[in-house]
């Protein structure tokens, strides 16, 4: 149900904030903030937990784009809400579905590997340009689509560059970008980002951004669902849009060589370029409370280290000195041996389908091998790009279970024991070894 306020005060917000509409769990509303490249402070965290408390029965979840979801927002809170998120200094994705009058083609929150600038190259001096020109800009509030950027700096692919509109990936000189990457469905079904074989140095990388966006905002689609950058670059073509951004930007790009994406994985420990460490907290499905936020960022005072959420739906320790006593610490609160790659959507509450994602993967044994539940073919846990994929749906009134591997489809139509059953298999004696 579409909120009424009066236009003049939605204004105020409009551009920077949102609410999403939730279908499940009997929520109406949920609030995703936005947490550019996952890094937040302990004190904003505790915000959260605060906002989490007050207006979210003490839930929290940590989505796959690195923000934070709360759910059970009340749509008279709204404002009251975005108020005290804008003195926190946080913003919302615009997931519009809850005001009639907002807008939802907004670029979505900029990922970034976690450990950048800790391991290797530092990009979030552009995660901060992207996150400050588009958050709230109302010349990009009404892009066709969502726009989904996201900054790879790291071997592991830990961003999932595939699955990006636009995935920059730093190359030691510059960054190579790819494109059109989507694993949903829709007009025209699952499509990896593919290389434009160009470099883009770093004094071009915004305005390179920017250009993209510009040129898919002339983009038009008969349907919303066909309005997906992913359809616009398959109608484009690669060479085309090569040449429109040079163009537009008065630069010829050097050429990259072409190559593969690394298949994607989660950082676990280990050092740091200043030889201190960093520790990858698995947090189960992202699953989290204000209890919980509030213990991470004590934790994290406590050992004097940062916070940064990952596109796993776990939290990453910074500029740790005693490691062993940090788990000692954190396992006062989580089970350090849960698995970091096991990622799902939120589904209980989306009320796309009555499947619920988080839930079947409790019945997955534990392993260190990439498995993605989404809960329909939206496929917001990127099932088709896991090494066990599981795409949900409903038939006669029963949970349903397509079986993926390595995106391809092994089965389809299983009972969650018989999907369980299958990966088992797959995993073979002992069921994979478990996360470190
Ligand atoms: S995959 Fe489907 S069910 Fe899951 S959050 Fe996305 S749209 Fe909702």
């Amino acid at each position: 149900m579409a909120i009424e306020v009066e236009l003049h005060k939605l204004r105020e917000w409009m551009w920077k904030y949102s609410l999403g509409r939730d279908g499940g769990n009997n929520s109406d509303h949920f609030l995703r903030i936005k947490i550019p490249g996952g890094i937040i402070s302990p004190d904003r965290l505790r915000g959260v937990a605060e906002l989490s408390d007050k207006y979210g029965r003490g839930y929290a979840e940590i989505t796959t784009r690195q923000d934070i979801q709360l759910h059970w927002i009340e749509a008279e809170d709204a404002l009251e809400i975005f108020a005290e998120m804008e003195k926190l200094g946080f913003t919302t994705d615009l997931c519009s579905q809850a005001f009639a009058e907002t807008c939802h083609g907004d670029v979505r929150n900029a990922v970034c590997c976690p450990l950048s600038g800790k391991k290797g190259y530092d990009a979030y001096w552009l995660v901060r340009e992207i996150t400050d020109f588009f958050s709230g800009n109302p010349d990009y509030v009404s892009l066709p689509h969502k726009f989904k950027i996201g900054i790879s700096t790291c071997e592991s692919n830990c961003i999932r560059e595939e699955a990006q509109d636009l995935a920059m990936q730093w190359n030691g000189e510059g960054f190579v970008p790819l494109v059109g990457g989507g694993l949903g469905a829709s007009k025209p079904g699952v499509r990896k980002a593919k290389s434009l074989r160009i470099v883009v140095y770093e004094e071009d990388a915004f305005d390179f951004i920017r250009t993209v966006i510009d040129i898919y905002k002339d983009f038009r689609a008969e349907r919303k669902a066909e309005a997906r950058f992913k359809n616009f670059f398959e109608t484009a073509g690669c060479e085309w849009l090569r040449r429109e951004i040079e163009l537009r930007m008065g630069v010829k790009f050097d050429l990259a060589d072409d190559f593969n994406c690394n298949p994607p994985s989660e950082h676990t420990e280990g050092l740091q370029d200043d030889g201190s460490n960093y520790y990858t907290l698995p947090v189960f499905a992202g699953i989290l409370d204000s209890e919980r936020l509030s213990f991470i960022a004590e934790v994290a005072e406590e050992f004097d280290g940062g916070i940064r959420l990952t596109p796993w739906q776990n939290v990453v320790f910074t500029d740790i000195d005693d490691l062993k006593a940090l788990k000692e610490r954190l396992s006062e609160q989580f089970d350090l041996s849960a698995p970091r790659m096991h990622i799902a959507c939120a589904s209980n509450f989306c009320g796309k389908t009555l499947v619920h994602a988080k839930d079947v993967l409790r019945h997955i044994p534990a392993s260190d091998r990439f498995v993605g539940v989404s809960g329909c073919s939206n496929a917001c846990a990127c099932h088709p790009l896991a090494e066990i994929g599981l795409c949900g749906k409903v038939k006669a009134g029963k949970q349903l279970y397509d079986v993926f591997i390595h995106g391809w489809k092994e089965a389809e139509n299983l009972s969650v024991e018989e999907a369980v059953e299958l990966i088992k298999k797959h995993l073979g004696d002992g069921y994979g070894a478990k996360a470190d």
